[in-house]
């Protein structure tokens, strides 16, 4: 039950409940009905030979019946005349009833004859001199069974229609109030997808509890988006702010160092400019990334020949790549792309420097289209990322390995959070296969035109 929609429970719940209600109504209604069917035909019965017993008489000895006024059939009552000895003076009783049962003054009788059952009511009608007579009727029980019979008939035919439209109608009257509850679990799905905080729930104007909800939400996306921006803000000011005194510090440590001061204090300068020049480049990153991130930014896009920017990328790589490694290009000719260049320069960047960083000796450079997707693929052949690390690398300052990183390589935890950055601004994904020891291939496919 609980893999199944709210819609289609609320459906089933009340369906159920609307053929369990007009069960016991139609079974409630078939019972009182023959009640009263029952009661009508014991009364019809009763006053059909109360009335034929007016009219039989005896006239100097012999029975005299006044046919114009005795009903042999009436509302599907036979009436017949008995003698006081119980002989059949007159009429016909029904076909199959052949028995004659005792005779009871003005009571009814329930005789089955023929498998079918049937209502049978005396009267004694006495004399002063002549013998008594006795006016019997019979009212067969189909007469009456009939009508409660078609009850449950039309029931039968109606009770199921009814129901199908009750499931139907309520299950399109529900998926109508469930509607804007599946706009906003779409929307909400967007914005975490795109990391959109700019999008709102958009719907018909409406005051119910779904339209409050949804106004709650973007409420809240709103004062998340002013948040948000103020930190990106805040990030963006102290990087400027502190790129002066870090410029200045490392003049003032190359300067130093030009004096070639000797013993700890020329070691003390090396670290001191090291560390500078750590923290310059953290601020360079932090600026790219709050740059990126902001809601206006927009990548301009402009139709390049990738081929040729990508082999230039990588031959001017190629002059800085420590010796013992190679770096191996699969780059066709003439394939054209837009990109933002800068940007596209700078992801290859970052993802060159990673590869070379954690390579043996191999790097591989490919480039591809397909179905009107670009894709640019970078391997090596180094230590790989453990398959737990691999969603973690994308975070910003995450460092999948610290102990190799920081110091020793000058990582910082900012080179991929910017790839991806990049990647979504050209509207398209980067994503990472990897192996622990077996290496890492990262690869940006975004669309041509
Ligand atoms: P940085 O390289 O400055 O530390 P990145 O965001 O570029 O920051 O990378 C995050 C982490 O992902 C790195 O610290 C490293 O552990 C891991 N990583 C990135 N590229 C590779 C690679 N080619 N091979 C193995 N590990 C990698």
């Amino acid at each position: 039950m609980k893999h199944l929609s709210i819609k289609l429970r609320i459906t089933l719940w009340y369906t159920m409940l609307m053929l369990l209600i007009l069960l016991l109504v139609l079974g409630v209604l078939v019972t009182i009905s023959e009640t009263i069917i029952q009661d009508t035909a014991e009364n019809v019965l009763v006053s059909v030979v109360d009335f034929n017993a007016e009219e039989v008489d005896y006239e100097d000895g012999v029975i005299e019946i006044d046919d114009d006024d005795f009903d042999y059939f009436k509302d599907g009552v036979t009436s017949l005349v008995y003698t006081s000895d119980f002989v059949l003076a007159s009429g016909e009783p029904p076909r199959g009833f052949q028995q004659v049962p005792t005779f009871l003054d003005e009571q009814i009788q329930r005789v089955t004859a023929s498998g079918e059952q049937y209502l049978v009511y005396d009267h004694r009608v006495t004399f002063k001199k002549d013998p008594e007579l006795w006016v019997r009727g019979i009212l067969p029980m189909s007469a009456i069974s009939g009508v409660s019979q078609s009850i449950s008939r039309l029931a039968l035919f109606t009770l199921p229609f009814l129901v199908v439209l009750a499931a139907v109608g309520g299950y399109g009257i529900t998926k109508r109030a469930f509607q804007p509850v599946r706009i906003l679990g779409e929307t909400v799905a967007s914005i975490t997808e795109g990391k959109d905080l700019s999008r709102r729930v958009e719907m018909e104007p409406g005051r119910d509890e779904i339209h409050t909800l949804a106004q709650t939400f973007n409420d809240m996306l709103c004062r998340l988006e002013q948040s948000f921006e103020a930190e990106k803000q805040f990030v963006s000011d102290v990087s400027h702010e502190l790129r002066t005194p870090v410029s200045v510090i490392l003049a003032q440590c190359e300067f130093a160092l030009s004096q070639q001061p000797s013993g700890e204090a020329g070691e003390a300068l090396q670290v001191i400019e090291r560390q500078a020049d750590r923290m310059n480049r953290l601020i360079v990153h932090l600026m790219t990334i709050t740059r990126l991130g902001q809601a206006n930014f927009r990548a301009e896009l402009e139709e390049v020949d990738l081929s040729e920017c990508t082999l230039a990328l990588c031959e001017d790589h190629a002059l800085l790549i420590p010796a013992g490694m190679e770096l191996v290009c699969d780059i066709p000719s003439g394939l054209r792309a837009r990109v933002d260049l800068p940007l596209y320069t700078r992801l290859l960047q970052n993802l060159l420097q990673n590869a070379f960083k954690y390579a043996q000796n191999r790097v591989e450079v490919s480039l591809g289209a397909k179905g009107g997707m670009v894709s640019l693929r970078v391997g090596d052949d180094g230590i790989g990322i453990p398959p737990e690390e691999q969603d973690r690398v994308w975070w910003r300052f995450y460092q999948a390995n610290p102990s190799r990183t920081a110091e020793e390589s000058g990582s910082m935890g900012l080179g991929l959070p910017i790839v991806r950055q990049i990647a979504l601004l050209h509207h398209g994904e980067v994503t990472l296969e990897s192996a622990p020891g077996q290496g890492s291939v990262f690869t940006f496919t975004f669309p041509q035109g």
